[in-house]
């Protein structure tokens, strides 16, 4: 079969399955098998491609019609512009929450320390590191798998200054850091249920669920993190659209100095933080 034959018939085969962005899909499966870019598609649609890649493209394309994430099929998201490997124990990385590490970014000078609460995959924390000078952190996780992950991913893009810990929250965590950041899990239990299938099937519930209201554990985080702070350290968290009021409410009651709520690009609330004197 040629290229374009074979995108043609994946892009068929996922809208017929109801998938969103079926074309879309359809060409980074194919570009990711066969190495190649958009371009390929557009000058070279009339190469043959090779059996075994068209196989493993058949293989693909029907797990992606069973609303398998994409990125779980490539084992890889780019964020912040490093590609990290991602799999069934941690969050794929989201771009809305670039808008997280770029704030933090802001307050990050030379030298610091930072601790990553929930580090997942640990693209927050490892996209902090790679694009700031002589900075060294942590990443939290309470999954082993996560964990592995992350220092995987830390390998893959040869950070050296950063460790991992599998940790309750703060439960195993020492020192103190100069920022803390976090992008816990915020979804309200209740609403598990309705998220679309490629999340609720194939992600872990465990990185999605913030307990009854969504706001679990931000409050734990609030409430303990000031222990693991350095003077003037800031805490910085993604929040869900609708939380920016009672995060900053909790941050605010708990003592936390000129806290903030930032949007992300799509104009919604997505980042709050704040300081402890
Ligand atoms: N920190 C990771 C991320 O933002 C994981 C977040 C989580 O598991 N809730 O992608």
């Amino acid at each position: 079969m040629k290229y374009k034959e074979l995108y043609d018939f994946g892009a068929l085969a996922l809208m017929e399955a109801g998938i969103a962005e079926a074309s879309l899909d359809a060409r980074l499966l194919l570009e990711f098998i066969c190495h190649t870019n958009r371009n390929d598609l557009l000058v070279h649609g009339d190469k043959e491609v090779l059996k075994e890649e068209q196989d493993i493209y058949v293989n693909y394309i029907e797990r992606r019609k069973a609303h398998e994430p994409l990125q779980h099929i490539t084992g890889e998201q780019e964020f912040m512009g490093l590609v990290f490997e991602v799999n069934e124990n941690v969050l794929v990385p989201r771009q809305d929450t670039e808008v997280l590490v770029e704030e933090a970014m802001r307050c990050l000078h030379d030298g610091m320390s930072v601790l990553d609460m929930c580090t997942g995959s640990g693209c927050i924390l490892l996209s902090l590191l790679k694009y700031s000078n002589g900075c060294k952190g942590v990443g939290a996780d309470i999954s082993p798998e996560a964990v592995a992950t992350a220092k995987r991913n830390a390998q893959k893009s040869q950070i050296a200054e950063v460790s991992f810990v599998e940790s309750d929250l703060f439960e195993s965590v020492e020192g103190r850091y100069d920022i803390i950041v976090s992008n816990p899990p915020y979804i309200s239990t209740g609403e598990i249920s309705d998220l679309m299938e490629e999340v609720k099937v194939y992600e872990p519930v465990l990185a999605l669920d913030g307990g009854e209201d969504g706001l679990f554990f931000y409050r734990k985080i609030i409430e303990e993190a000031p222990e693991y702070l350095n003077g003037g350290g800031y805490l910085f968290f993604e929040i869900g659209y609708d939380q920016a009021g009672a995060v900053t409410d909790e941050m605010k009651k708990a003592g936390y100095k000129e806290v903030t709520a930032v949007k992300d690009y799509a104009g919604l609330d997505r980042v709050v933080y704040g300081y402890m004197s």
